[in-house]
C-alpha cells in the first residue's frame, strides 16, 4: 500500500495492483518487443497475441459459448445506449426496457429517437432505491428485446437474478457496474456490454458480448462503425482499437482468474459488502440508502444524520486516506464503490472510520 489510499471511486475505479505493476512494466518494454505495450501497431504480432489473449481469458471466465462474439468496442457504454436500438429495434417495433435508475433512463432516452419504448416497471416512484420484483414487471406484446441494468451504479442497488422475458424475446444487459463481478450465465442474455472503467480496466474501452443470430439480423443502413457486424467480422480490429484498454482488461481478466475466477470474486464481495451493510444495520447513526433485499455488493450507498454531516464525513475521510466517498450529484449523501480490486481491509477500516466519526459526532445529530 504504502503511497496508495483507499479508493472508494464510482468510476474509473480501483484496479489491482498486479496488474498495475505488470502495466508499469510493459508500458517501456512488453513480451520483449523492445516497445511498450501503448506503442504496438495493432496490425502486428505482439498485438495479436494480446487481443487474442484477452478474449480468450473473457470467454473462459464466463464459459461463453462459441456462438457468441466478444468485441472491445469505443464510445463508452453510452454509445451502446445507441448501438443497440440501431441495430436492434426495427421500424415500427417496441424494445422493453426495466428502468431502475439514471443509466437506464439514458437508455431510453436514445431508444425513443428511434422506436418505441415501453417501459415494463420502473422504480422510479421510491427514487430507484429498489429492484421491481418480478410480479411488477408488464412485458409489451412482442418486443424486439428486453432491456436492463444489472447494477445501479447510482443509488447502491442491483439486480439478484436477470428477469425472464418473454420466450424467444432477448434480454440485453448494461452490466457495467458489476460485470464479472460474480457468474453470469452468457446463455440467458443476447447482448451485454460493460464499459470497462468500473471493473475491467480503464475508460475507453466497451466489452460487448452478443449472440450471432442478432448481429446478423442488425440494421444494414447503419454508419459501418455502429454495425456489430462491422466489428465482429473483424474480430474488433476494423479500425483502431483502443489498444492499451484492451491489454489492462486481458490483465484483469487473468488476474480474476487467479484469483478463484468469478465464483471467487463472487464470494469476496458478498463478504466486503456485509462488512459495510452489518456495520450500517447496527448504526443509529448512519443508514443504507438502498431497501435491504436489493442492495448492490458494488456500490454501497449511505447517509448520515444531516448534510452537513456528510460533508464533514467525506472530508475527513479524505483526510484519513479514503477517496471517492461523495454520492452522486443526483442523489446526495455517501457511496462506497467495492469493486473487484478493492481490498476487504478498506472495508474494515472504512468501517473502523466510520464508527470513530459516528462516536465523535453523535451528539451534533441530536442536539
Ligand atoms: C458508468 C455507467 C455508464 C456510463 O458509462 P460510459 O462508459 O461513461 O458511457 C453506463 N451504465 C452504467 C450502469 C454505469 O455505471
Amino acid at each position: 500500500m504504502s503511497d496508495r489510499i483507499f479508493n472508494l471511486g464510482a468510476g474509473p475505479g480501483v484496479l489491482p495492483e498486479p496488474v498495475l505493476r505488470q502495466a508499469q512494466q510493459d508500458l517501456w518494454n512488453v513480451a520483449g518487443s523492445g516497445m511498450g505495450v501503448m506503442e504496438l501497431s495493432h496490425r502486428g504480432k505482439v498485438f495479436d497475441r494480446i487481443i487474442v489473449e484477452a478474449e480468450a481469458a473473457c470467454r473462459e471466465l464466463a464459459g461463453i459459448p462459441d456462438n457468441y462474439r466478444v468485441l472491445f468496442l469505443q464510445g463508452g457504454a453510452s454509445l451502446q445506449f445507441s448501438m443497440v436500438p440501431m441495430n436492434l429495434l426495427p421500424k415500427g417495433g417496441t424494445a422493453d426496457y426495466l428502468v431502475t435508475g439514471v443509466w437506464s433512463e439514458k437508455a431510453v432516452k436514445e431508444a425513443k429517437r428511434l422506436g418505441t419504448v415501453h417501459e415494463a416497471a420502473s422504480s422510479a416512484d421510491r427514487n430507484h432505491s429498489y429492484i421491481p420484483p418480478a410480479s411488477a414487471i408488464r412485458y409489451s406484446a412482442s418486443p424486439a428485446y428486453v432491456h436492463f441494468t444489472t447494477n445501479n451504479t447510482i443509488y447502491g442497488t442491483q439486480w439478484r437474478t436477470e428477469p425472464a422475458p418473454p420466450a424467444g424475446v432477448p434480454l440485453i444487459a448494461d452490466t457495467s457496474s458489476d460485470m464479472y463481478s460474480r457468474p453470469i450465465d452468457v446463455t440467458r442474455y443476447g447482448l451485454i456490454y460493460a464499459g470497462a472503467q468500473k471493473n475491467l480496466g480503464p475508460s475507453g474501452v466497451v466489452l460487448v458480448i452478443v449472440r450471432d443470430d442478432l448481429v446478423e439480423a442488425g440494421a444494414t443502413d447503419l454508419p459501418t462503425m455502429l454495425q456489430y457486424r462491422t466489428h465482429a467480422k473483424d474480430r474488433s480490429l476494423y479500425n483502431t482499437p483502443p489498444t492499451f484498454g484492451i491489454y489492462m482488461m486481458g490483465l484483469v481478466f487473468r488476474w480474476i482468474r487467479s484469483e478463484g475466477g468469478l465464483a471467487g470474486m463472487a464470494e469476496r464481495n458478498a463478504e466486503k459488502a456485509t462488512v459495510l451493510y452489518d456495520y450500517l444495520d447496527q448504526s443509529d447513526f448512519f443508514r443504507g440508502s438502498a431497501e435491504p433485499e436489493s442492495r448492490s455488493l458494488m456500490n454501497v450507498c449511505f447517509r448520515a444524520p444531516t448534510e452537513e454531516l456528510e460533508a464533514k464525513f467525506i472530508a475527513e475521510a479524505s483526510k484519513r486516506g479514503f477517496e471517492g466517498l461523495k454520492g452522486h450529484r443526483s442523489t446526495g449523501g455517501m457511496r462506497a464503490s467495492i469493486y473487484n480490486a478493492f481490498p476487504r481491509a478498506g472495508c474494515e477500516a472504512l468501517v473502523q472510520f466510520m464508527q470513530e466519526f459516528e462516536r465523535a459526532n453523535r451528539a451534533a445529530a441530536v442536539s
